[in-house]
């Protein structure tokens, strides 16, 4: 027996970035293209001068480079690969001209010269006597003279594909089961407009035909597309690809998930701070479950545990703070030399660090990424959470002030403790902390009443990694100069308070 190749396509309209629903559908096919060994195709859906734009290309091959998944025919660096090319709809059109002139020729199609306006008044007066408003067929049988006195009034033709109205046309899709739509439903649609663009539902079959699609992978909302692409197919006589509808994404509330739910663009989630493996593990579960309890799955298991038949019919909820820690679960995985990489912009941007960086810099970088690692969720979280190391004006927490510094005994015990890290060498974390272990027993106080205030003193917050640790990487100095300055603060505030 032989098995056809699985060959399976993302067909993005470039009119926007990148969204969310979008890489779930591109990577469900990727998805199912590697499993089976096939071969995953990236096709342009351009026809839409009006929409398309260049950068709206970029941005999606960006955001599917940077997710990694990676196409085996489409755009490449130095035009299209692949031998079923061109991948961009806009340089196919003498392909569709061809096709639509077959279907012409054999009556399945016929010129409409209609005009938008007279098809828009007839349209209300049919839905005003409650007639049904598609189209009224009007000019589907004219004969050549009278397409000619037409055509010589000025009027432009579109191409419209004859309908069957009787019948139905069955949909087998490997999701959702099958789903039966009535003929009558159906009008006789639009294939070429006139300025010479096919249509959606028509590029979609012919491509997808001459591409040697097996597999249509794509968001429900083009199940009811599906029967006028079916006729289509029929029409022609092609082989009917399987079809696979995906579920809905839904936002909290349960509605289509949109800009109103927060970021829906594949770029906005790597601005702000996620990782392409953590967001691709996530978009996985966006209808797709391997078991109940299963959730982090790297792409290699991806790749080897997809199947269509464990897609859900239902919407799945995009859930941010599921999200948000399977980011943060991710980033604890992330190697050093990455993570500083990864942090590196964050903080040229901030003004944190210059744009030429030396070795010690990134050393220094390398050991305050690593330090904070475990308390990310986000690398957005990283600069805020980072800037004490960076900056000398601390951002005082107001309530952590009151409670842990304005108290009488806090100036001398800090003078006693900048005392001896003054002479603590080297100044590393063994050393600091014997230095804090004195000065508590010199004080008579619990550890955690030297460390908290310390903490509030040089981070400005409560919380923080272990001490030692962060007064090792800021040096002597900066300590030092950070727990005069909280002394002064508490001694002029005290003494105000006092007057
Ligand atoms: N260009 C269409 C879209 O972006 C493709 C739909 C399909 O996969 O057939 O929605």
């Amino acid at each position: 027996m032989t098995t056809t190749e699985v060959r399976t396509r993302f067909a993005p309209s470039p009119t926007g970035f990148l969204h969310v629903g979008g890489a779930r559908t591109a990577l469900f096919n990727w998805l199912y293209a590697r499993h089976h060994g096939g071969t995953f195709v990236l096709r342009i859906e351009d026809t839409d001068l009006e929409r398309s734009t260049e950068e709206s290309v970029e941005g999606i091959l960006d955001g599917l480079q940077w997710l990694g998944f990676d196409w085996d025919e489409g755009p490449g660096p130095d035009g299209d690969i692949g031998d079923f090319g061109p991948y961009f709809q806009s340089e196919r059109l003498d392909i569709y001209r061809e096709y639509v002139q077959k279907l012409v020729e054999e009556h399945k199609a016929y010129h409409c010269y209609c005009t938008p306006e007279e098809l828009r008044q007839r349209r209300e007066e049919s839905l005003a006597k409650g007639d049904d408003p598609k189209y009224d067929r009007r000019c589907a049988n004219l004969t050549p003279a009278e397409q000619r006195a037409l055509a010589d009034e000025g009027r432009e033709p579109v191409v419209r594909f004859r309908s069957s109205d009787e019948g139905k046309t069955v949909v087998n899709d490997l999701i959702r089961g099958q789903i039966v739509f009535d003929n009558a439903m159906l009008d006789d649609f639009v294939i070429l407009k006139s300025d010479g663009m096919p249509t959606y539902n028509f590029a979609v079959v012919v491509d997808d035909h001459l591409m040697k699609i097996t597999h249509v992978i794509r968001g429900d909302d083009h199940i009811s597309n599906t029967p006028r692409q079916i006729q289509v197919y029929k029409a022609f006589g092609f082989p009917l690809p399987e079809f696979a509808h995906l579920p809905m994404i839904l936002g909290s509330d349960k509605t289509r998930l949109s800009k109103r739910h927060g970021a829906t663009s594949v770029t906005e989630y790597r601005d702000n701070g996620f990782l392409p493996e953590a967001l691709v593990n996530y978009l996985a579960l966006l209808g797709w479950s391997y078991s109940a309890t299963d959730t982090l799955f790297s792409e290699a298991e991806l790749i080897e545990k997809f199947s269509l038949d464990r897609v859900s019919k239902n919407p799945a909820v995009f859930d941010m703070k599921k999200l948000e820690w399977m980011n943060g679960v991710y980033l604890r995985e992330v190697a050093p030399e990455r993570l500083t990489e990864l942090v590196i912009p964050r903080l040229q941007e901030e003004g944190f660090i210059p744009e030429e960086i030396d070795a010690t810099t990134r050393e220094r970088v390398q050991h305050i990424a690593v330090t904070l690692q475990s308390r990310m969720r986000t690398l957005a979280e990283f600069v805020p959470s980072s800037r004490y190391f960076f900056t000398d004006d601390v951002e005082y927490d107001t309530a952590a002030v009151n409670k842990f510094l304005y108290q009488d005994h806090i100036p001398e015990m800090f003078d006693l403790l900048i005392d001896r890290l003054t002479k603590t060498e080297p100044f590393d974390e063994t050393h600091i902390e014997q230095a804090f272990l004195a000065v508590q027993e010199q004080v008579g106080r619990k550890l955690g009443d030297v460390i908290q205030p310390v903490r509030v003193a040089v981070t400005g917050t409560r919380v923080s990694p272990g001490m030692y640790e962060v007064l090792a990487i800021l040096g002597r100095d900066r300590t030092c100069h950070l727990l005069n300055s909280a002394a002064k603060m508490v001694r002029h505030n005290l003494s105000v308070d006092s007057q």
